[in-house]
């Protein structure tokens, strides 16, 4: 019953989100509902995080060539009478890049420092642009000045698309972090065009916020036919759980069916021929149930089946294995389990039908319905065919139902054996 209203509810799941991917084709970019929405911000943080660690070396080699390229080109830019104060500035600026970008890396890599990665990149973007202004923007080299804009643009490029912090509210830190950077360059009386330095603070915080806006639409599509084809999936392996068990059990007694007996004498038999173990085969089958079913009715008759299916299931260990043979008839597989174990638990099923005391007038050996019961153990040995087993245990059971039914019969492979 579980299965089905998992069923139901992975069905109904699909069915929302069939909707959902329907309006996003309308209008891309919709927000979905809460649980969704969160799980698409789990995963796009995730996502982020997992790019920043799968390409940690390439970026490391990549801040490695601009380092090179930097320190060489910047040689030649920096006028030669601000050499050093501005020389120092390009250097600080790359050690505080890297120092940024490890920061990074180590809340995105070491699992205690995951859950505040995205504080974390926020902080560092806001302390990115505030320290790179300052930075880049007091050198003395005109040249120079003009470069920071473009490594200002970068770092909130950057902080948009690499960092999987939602838009909004990288938005919120660009903004903060303008302002800030807008208030330190005032108080500090550093010479900047308020105008120029302003477009370049706000102009590429919008512009971040746009591209990622855009990326993010992208995604959720994405995101959304994704989730469908998991949904699809789950649904699907449910269905074929419930083929398979549907397949291998009888719907009655939910015991196994013949045809997995089948199957599983064959693995079984093959086992104990291997390992030289004993495996004992019982037969059970309800006496005068024709009688029962003609008095009773064929409701009453299915009942007791039933019943008897969850006595004999109760009376047998995890490891052993019962079926419905047919109609009123079971068989049970007892691996590792000699003539003596076999006997134990053939009386076991025995006295648990017994306690089931279903009144059965019609019966000519008792007032109840009684089973009879007949076993044979195959210990291994190679001239014996599982056909030869088979057959002895029936017979076994024919045996008890000849002897006056209503007991437990035990018949030899061998037939010089007895026990
Ligand atoms: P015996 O003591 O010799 O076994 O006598 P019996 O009447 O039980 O004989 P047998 O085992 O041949 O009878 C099987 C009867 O079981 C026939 C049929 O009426 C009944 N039966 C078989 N399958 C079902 C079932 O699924 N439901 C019900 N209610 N009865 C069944
Ligand atoms: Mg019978
Ligand atoms: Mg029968």
């Amino acid at each position: 019953m579980e299965y089905k209203y998992k069923l139901a509810k992975l069905q109904y799941d699909k069915e929302k989100n069939e909707e959902l991917i329907k309006r996003q084709r309308k209008r891309a970019g919709q927000v979905f509902p809460k649980q969704l929405e969160v799980e698409f911000w789990q995963q796009h943080l995730e996502q982020a995080r997992h790019n920043i660690n799968q390409y940690f070396w390439s970026g490391v080699l990549i801040y490695f060539i601009i380092t090179v390229l930097m320190i060489t080109g910047d040689y030649w830019i920096i006028d030669r009478n601000f050499f050093k104060h501005d020389f120092i500035h390009s250097l600080l600026g790359l050690v505080n890049g890297a120092f940024c970008l490890l920061t990074l890396f180590f809340f995105a890599h070491y699992k205690i420092l995951r859950p505040y990665y995205a504080y974390a990149a926020m902080a560092m973007i806001f302390w990115a642009i505030v320290s790179m202004t300052w930075l880049t923007m007091t050198v003395h080299t005109e040249v120079f000045r003009h470069q920071a804009m473009m490594i200002i643009s970068m770092i909130y490029i950057m902080g948009f698309v690499l960092t999987g912090v939602k838009p909004f509210h990288m938005l919120l830190t660009g903004l903060m972090a303008a302002v800030v950077a807008m208030i330190m360059l005032l108080t500090l009386y550093i010479p900047i065009d308020v105008m120029v330095m302003g477009r370049v603070l706000v102009g590429s915080t919008v512009v971040g916020f746009l591209i990622s806006k855009m990326l993010c639409t992208r995604e959720r599509m994405i995101f959304l036919v994704m989730h469908q084809a998991r949904l699809s999936e789950k649904i699907n392996r449910i269905h074929a759980e419930e083929l398979l068990h549907l397949s291998q059990h009888d719907a009655l007694t939910k015991v196994s069916n013949r045809r997995t007996f089948d199957e599983m004498l064959d693995s079984y038999f093959e086992q104990a021929r291997h390992d030289e173990v004993p495996l004992s085969l019982l037969f059970i089958d309800v006496d005068f149930f024709k009688k029962y079913n003609d008095h009773y009715g064929h409701q009453k008759g299915d009942e007791v089946i039933s019943a008897i299916a969850k006595s004999i299931k109760d009376s047998i260990r995890h490891m052993d294995f019962v079926a419905r043979y047919g109609g009123e008839e079971f068989v049970v597989l007892l691996p590792e389990t000699d003539a003596h174990g076999a006997y134990a638990v053939a009386s076991n099923i025995f006295k648990a039908v017994e306690r089931l005391a279903i009144p059965h007038s019609q019966s000519l050996v008792d007032s109840n319905v009684t089973i009879s019961l007949g076993f044979t153990v195959y210990k291994g040995e190679a001239d014996i065919f599982k056909s030869d087993f088979l057959q002895r245990a029936d017979q076994a059971l024919y045996r008890a139902k000849q002897l006056g039914r209503n007991q437990i019969y035990y018949h030899t492979l061998q037939v010089e054996e007895v026990l």
